[in-house]
């Protein structure tokens, strides 16, 4: 007798879909082992390296056999200075019982979203998203309830839409700001006015992500959970992959109402029983010091989105948003929707990316990943030399498409 794999996967893994952001930068690897040169521009993820003194401090830890299990929710050394960077530097009230580490910002969202999801219980997910949230979300049994938003909003839903989209199943809201994909960066009185919606409703948690905080080029950061009818129900997640270039180390955290935050430790001790030890030692040291090399690589992430947002413009046919913030820029590339160039026909997101990847050797992922069919995402944490050949193979490639002058 043979096993059907078929009939052991549960249902809810055959429905999952595998994250786009993860499939794209894997497929690039995979051209490039067959000795292909692409520029894989899909995965977001900072070029830099962590910054010696994260890493000394973790080599600390280890020598002095910092290599044991931590409290669940983290060590009291890390949960205290992630309480005092939410006060010092959002204004938000989390004491170190309120906190929980997790592996990543990606933990954090799951623990949530398992903790609080009954099925049926809607989300509400203003897209462009993050990958992520839709398919946990689905998987903790919710149904995400996508607002939609286009370029020439600069990607921003409404209040009103927000308003609307509300019905007594709804649980939750969730977004990013600045933004994955889109860079969008909403100012204090966008979400003050979505906020002052939530605040009309009973039994609605915000979920912020606030994981590109530190990669903003605008003079604010807001964080909602600072608005006075929004601080028992807000879930403020972040982490250190991004702002501290520490994606391997797999270290995030959520500061949460307390009902919240046990409720997530009691999941998280079921699952992973928490972070690694010495990724949350230099996880606290990271924090506890000046923002130096945080805000170096923030400047060259500012540089060089300027650079790909002015090669991009001499692209024809391309649209392209004014990113604020994170690493992302989100064109519309729909002029090109009914083209081809003799052997790749373009007719979505999906064709457009993978014809990049085929013919131009450059790794994107589509819009339809985030929710939005019209667009691709670039991720610009690459060097500067890459970003200009890449949108030079694009811009060369292209030529072989004729845009539609409908479309355009
Ligand atoms: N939120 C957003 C918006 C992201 O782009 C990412 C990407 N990694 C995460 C959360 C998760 O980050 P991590 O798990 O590496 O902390
Ligand atoms: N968040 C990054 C991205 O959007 C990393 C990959 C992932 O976790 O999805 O590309």
């Amino acid at each position: 007798m043979s096993i059907q794999p078929k009939k052991m996967i549960s249902e809810k893994v055959q429905s999952m879909e595998v994250s786009a952001t993860l499939k794209m930068a894997q497929k690039a690897r995979d051209l490039a082992a067959q000795g292909i040169h692409v520029i894989s521009l899909s995965l977001g993820e900072p070029d830099f390296d962590t910054p010696e003194f994260i890493k000394e401090a973790a080599y600390t830890a280890l020598k002095k056999g910092n290599t044991k299990y931590t409290p669940v929710p983290g060590t009291m050394e890390i949960r205290k200075a992630i309480s005092e960077k939410f006060k010092s530097e959002n204004g938000l009230d989390y004491a170190p019982s309120q906190i929980v580490v997790s592996n990543g910002a990606k933990q954090s969202i799951a623990n949530i979203f398992m903790a609080i999801l009954n099925p049926g219980d809607e989300v509400l997910v203003p897209a462009p998203y993050w990958v992520s949230y839709v398919e946990i979300i689905k998987f903790s049994g919710g149904i995400p309830v996508i607002l939609h938003s286009d370029i020439d909003s600069n990607f921003k839903v409404t209040a009103a839409q927000v308003e609307k989209a509300i019905t007594p199943a709804t649980k939750a809201i969730i977004f990013s700001s600045p933004c994955n994909p889109t860079g969008t960066v909403f100012t204090h009185d966008e979400l003050k006015e979505i906020g002052d919606v939530i605040a009309q409703h009973e039994n609605i948690l915000v979920i912020a992500d606030e994981i590109y905080e530190y990669i903003n080029f605008t003079d604010y950061h807001v964080s909602i959970g600072t608005f006075e009818n929004l601080k028992d129900r807000t879930a403020t997640v972040n982490g250190f992959s991004k702002g501290f270039s520490m994606t391997g180390w797999r270290l995030g955290y959520m500061g949460a109402p307390q009902w919240l935050a046990d409720a997530c430790n009691k999941v998280q001790g079921q699952i992973t029983s928490g972070a690694a030890s010495f990724s949350q030692e230099a996880g606290a040291v990271a924090l506890n010091a000046k923002r130096i090399e945080t805000v170096e690589m923030r400047n060259a992430f500012m540089r060089r989105r300027d650079l790909i947002i002015s090669l991009l413009k001499e692209v024809p046919g391309l649209k392209v948003n004014q990113p604020q913030g994170a690493f992302y820029v989100f064109p519309d590339v729909s002029a090109y929707f009914g083209t081809s160039n003799g052997h790749e026909t373009i007719n979505n997101a999906d064709d457009f990316s993978e014809a990049m990847l085929t013919e131009a050797h450059v790794g994107t992922v589509s819009g339809s990943a985030f929710g939005n069919d019209n667009c691709i995402r670039l991720s610009y944490a690459a060097s500067d030399d890459e970003i200009i050949e890449a949108v030079r193979r694009i811009k060369a490639c292209l030529v072989g498409f004729l845009p539609n002058p409908q479309n355009k």
